[in-house]
């Protein structure tokens, strides 16, 4: 049918047309004829439908790939998604903890206020107008944190460097204060702080103290702690203890029948310093008890109000 050249290729001249002769025993003859195109044509489209075959059979391979990749990919989001949910709870939870810590700053910065005013310091009352007006989206966790951490950052700068400070002076100054009577048992003003008739003689006289009976021996106390400035004797005070406090404060106790402290001893408030008597200028025994501040004498009254000393 087909004639090759043995080595150089000739130009095959095809036919027209092939007849084919099929011839069967006691049967007529069978032919037919077709054109050379057609085996091509033939194998043509066996090749094609190979080829598509195998691209359908890879590419259902290929989806089936792709459809496990989109399996574990979307198992995977759904890992990722309750994971976020977790995170999303874990963030929820962070954000109502860092809320809850804001309001007790707030109950700390109330707290801090009142320090401010133990302390003496100046007291800014928030205005109305500083409250944020309108609605605001809420804050998320990480602008809570933030705030958070500004304001505690705002109250320790505030508490370490001014209040602490002036809270520290005040406390130290109160410590120093006189306070209370220096004796513990009942007695009253005799004789107040002020002008009063010479009970000695005519006229009157200015009296710089408060008179305090009591039996006579009875226990005296130091009304704050301090140094004895002075111990000793004098015409009108008879056996007396003047205590510096600091702070611009100092005490006098007149008229003792004993000293029971030496000049530059430092002593607590509520010691016993000396005993009731009636030495110097004195109509009986009593304790003569004066304040002065910054060497001024004033009205004790104010400082014995309050309790008894040392309790
Ligand atoms: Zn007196």
């Amino acid at each position: 049918m087909l004639a090759w050249g043995p080595i150089v290729p000739r130009r095959i001249k095809l036919p027209a047309r092939y007849q084919v002769l099929i011839t069967r025993t006691g049967r007529a003859p069978f032919s037919f004829s077709f054109s050379p195109l057609a085996p091509l044509f033939f194998l043509l489209t066996l090749v094609l439908w190979g080829g598509l075959t195998f691209y359908l059979l890879r590419s259902a391979e290929r989806a089936q790939a792709l459809e496990a990749e989109v399996r574990a990919l979307s198992h995977q989001v759904r890992e990722l998604s309750g994971a976020l949910v977790e995170k999303e709870q874990e963030n929820q939870a962070l954000a109502e903890k860092a809320a809850e810590m804001l309001e007790r700053l707030d109950a700390f910065e109330t707290e801090l206020k009142a320090l401010r005013k133990r302390a003496g310091l100046k007291v800014e009352e928030k205005k109305a107008q500083d409250e944020p007006l309108g609605a605001g989206r809420p804050a998320d966790t990480g602008e809570l944190f933030a705030a958070l951490e500004a304001r505690i950052q705002a109250m320790q700068k505030e508490l370490k460097g001014e209040v602490a400070p002036a809270l520290d002076r005040t406390l130290k100054r109160e410590a120093a204060t006189p306070r209370g009577w220096p004796l513990r048992v009942r007695s009253y003003i005799a004789s107040g702080f002020g002008v009063r008739k010479n009970p000695f003689g005519r006229g009157y006289e200015f009296h710089d103290g408060v008179d305090l009976p009591a039996w006579y021996g009875t226990r005296i106390y130091a009304t704050a702690p301090g140094r004895v400035v002075e111990a000793g004797w004098s015409r009108i005070f008879g056996r007396y203890v003047k205590i510096d406090h600091g702070y611009g404060y100092q005490t006098l106790y007149g008229h003792m029948s004993r000293i029971a402290v030496r000049r530059g001893q430092y002593v607590k408030r509520g010691q016993v310093i000396g005993y009731v008597g009636s030495t110097g200028r004195s109509t009986g025994p009593h304790v003569h008890y004066s304040v002065y501040v910054r060497g001024r004498a004033v009205d004790p009254r104010p400082y014995l109000s309050w309790r008894v000393a040392g309790r």
